[in-house]
């Protein structure tokens, strides 16, 4: 008898015998106790389908028919389950006709034998099956586990992941995430050699699973990256496991040859939060605060709450902001949002609306106006590559994450944010409503007219250059425009007289520099009757009426 333990899982294989007909049921069951597996019985498909939910057995051996559910039928819905893992199933049936046999190997089984069953022919054939679901479970375990590491891959860690989420959300549970990224890992490639570079990566995966609690999860996120979800911990304990795992990897000494190695790595840490909509949005948000402790200086430790979080952050220089910003809010300097894009529009809309309004970034609201996201012209580049995309909705293309402040958030509370990483924009929010948006260039034109207007500069700085909109010349500049339409419009009328061979491009063309200088004389035409020089120009922008980001 040989030993049905094997490689597939510990202890006996388990086989389910469904069969209505009781004798041939405890014959089979006989047979296969005796040859080591674990057997269970189901007197029709019903039943069969309840046990194979509540415990998956490594076998099916199903009789064809039987009442409630016939064995095509359990086949059939067996396939359509999300099992553990994968379910042999052989038919014992009376049906010989061959068309009977194709039937039930295409409805999902992975055997036929007709009844009634030889003991020997029925021993082989579980042996047989034995050896496919072997195999099938070393494959899996392999897309499961990093080979480098021997840590578990994404796929492996998201699935796990969501597991973890549904049990936090039910039994109302913390739940962190940490990403972690190794400092200037290139340079061990580039210098100490590729082979270097995996030492390391095999010395770091080791000591973040020796840290690590046995319902920790440690995985192997990417190249040099690793994620580890943390189970019934809030924000605090995550940063308290970060900060001791920062220790320990800049405590490593990886031998290399005859030296011994130093490194660091940078760490970004997040909780699950009521509002966290997602497994995937919470290692995202690890990520973003990954960004900033990278952009910070690396060999730290961020926490996502704190990049929202108002902060007394000294500046890089010792230097405070002035007072200017004393008692000035974010809906002060915002730029209104005057129309949103719903998630639902199309990519062509989008890009349609981007085109009209001159604006190259807007918050997407979802059906009740609440800001679900942030499109910008970089999301929609995406879309040019097929026209398929061109009708798409944008949820599919924006970013999802957005960081928002409320209205009456210190202004300075945003501009450290802003100084801080590498997001350009935040959405200023009302309830949950996008009322504006305030970017680092909505900052800078606020400073710069907030210093004009206060005399501390006599006027905007002058700049040369065909970008200019400096509204002091703003007839100047509608009259250039203006030259300059007509010039494209004789242009083209000259290619339209030469009768040249393909004109499609040149009419493109033409009407695409057209349709930019008309967009131009719109914008300058905002100016056109500022005739009281720069205090009116100021106020004028100061309202928010310059043209935007
Ligand atoms: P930073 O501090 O900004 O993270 O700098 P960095 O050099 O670590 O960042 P970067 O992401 O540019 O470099 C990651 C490098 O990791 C690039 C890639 O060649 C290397 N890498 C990815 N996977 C492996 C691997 O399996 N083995 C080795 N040796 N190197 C890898
Ligand atoms: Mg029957
Ligand atoms: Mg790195
Ligand atoms: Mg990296």
């Amino acid at each position: 008898m040989q030993s049905n333990s094997g490689d597939v899982a510990a202890g006996p294989l388990t086989v389910l015998v469904a069969d209505d007909d009781l004798s041939m049921r405890r014959i089979v069951a006989h047979w296969l106790s005796k040859a080591g597996y674990a057997v269970e019985q189901a007197a029709d498909g019903e039943q069969a389908l309840e046990r194979i939910r509540s415990r998956c057995p490594d076998f099916l051996l199903t009789d064809w028919e039987m009442p409630r559910l016939d064995g095509l039928e359990l086949c059939h819905r067996v396939r359509q389950l999300e099992l553990p893992h994968y379910v042999y199933v052989v038919f014992l049936s009376v049906k010989s006709r061959l068309d009977e046999t194709v039937a039930g190997l295409e409805g999902g089984a992975d055997d036929f034998l007709r009844k009634p069953v030889d003991r020997s022919e029925l021993l082989a054939r579980m042996r047989a099956g034995a050896r496919v679901l072997s195999l099938e479970r070393r494959l899996s375990r392999m897309a499961q586990t990093d080979p480098l590491t021997g840590l578990i891959t994404r796929r492996a860690f998201y699935e796990a992941l969501a597991k973890e989420w549904e049990r936090a959300r039910r039994l109302g549970l913390p739940l962190s995430c940490v990403m972690m990224d190794i400092d200037f890992f290139k340079r061990i490639n580039d210098v100490h050699g590729h082979q270097a570079g995996d030492t390391v990566l095999k010395a770091v995966a080791r000591r973040l699973v020796e840290i690590s609690r046995a319902c920790d999860l440690v995985c192997r996120h990417g190249g040099e990256e690793f994620c580890i979800m943390l189970p019934e911990t809030g924000e605090q304990g995550a940063e308290q496991w970060a900060e001791r795992a920062r220790q320990q990897i800049a405590e490593l000494a990886v031998p290399i040859g005859d030296m011994a190695l130093r490194i660091t790595g940078s760490f970004g840490t997040a909780q699950r939060h009521e509002d966290t909509q997602t497994p995937e949005q919470l290692v995202d948000q690890a990520d973003q605060a990954l960004l900033c402790a990278k952009r910070s200086g690396r060999d730290r430790v961020v926490r996502f709450e704190s990049l929202a979080e108002s902060s007394d952050l000294e500046l890089a220089d010792g230097e405070q902001p002035g007072s200017l910003f004393q008692g000035v809010l974010a809906r002060h300097v915002m730029t209104p949002a005057v129309a949103c894009l719903r998630d639902d529009d199309t990519v062509g809309q989008a890009a349609e609306f981007f085109l009209r309004s001159r604006i190259n970034s807007t918050p997407v609201v979802d059906a009740q106006g609440h800001l679900s996201g942030i499109v910008s012209e970089k999301d929609l580049m995406a879309a040019l590559v097929s026209l398929k995309y061109w009708s798409r909705p944008i949820r599919e293309v924006m970013k999802p994450h957005v960081i928002c402040y409320e209205g009456d958030t210190p202004i300075r509370t945003i501009y450290e944010f802003l100084c801080r990483v590498s997001i350009r924009r935040v959405i200023i929010v009302d309830q949950g409503q996008p009322i504006g948006t305030i970017a680092r260039s909505t900052l800078l034109r606020w400073f710069r007219n907030t210093v004009i207007a206060n005399g501390l500069l006599d006027s905007a700085p002058q700049i040369s250059g065909d970008l200019e909109t400096d509204p002091h010349r703003s007839k100047e500049r509608l009259a250039e425009t203006a030259r300059a339409m007509a010039e494209q419009i004789a242009e083209l009328e000259g290619r339209l007289r030469e009768d040249a061979e393909d004109l499609v491009p040149h009419v493109v063309g033409g009407a695409t520099r057209m349709q930019e200088l008309l967009d131009d004389l719109l914008a300058y035409s905002r100016y056109a009757n500022t005739t009281g020089g720069a205090e009116a120009v100021l106020r004028s922008l100061l309202l928010n009426t310059s043209p935007s980001d």
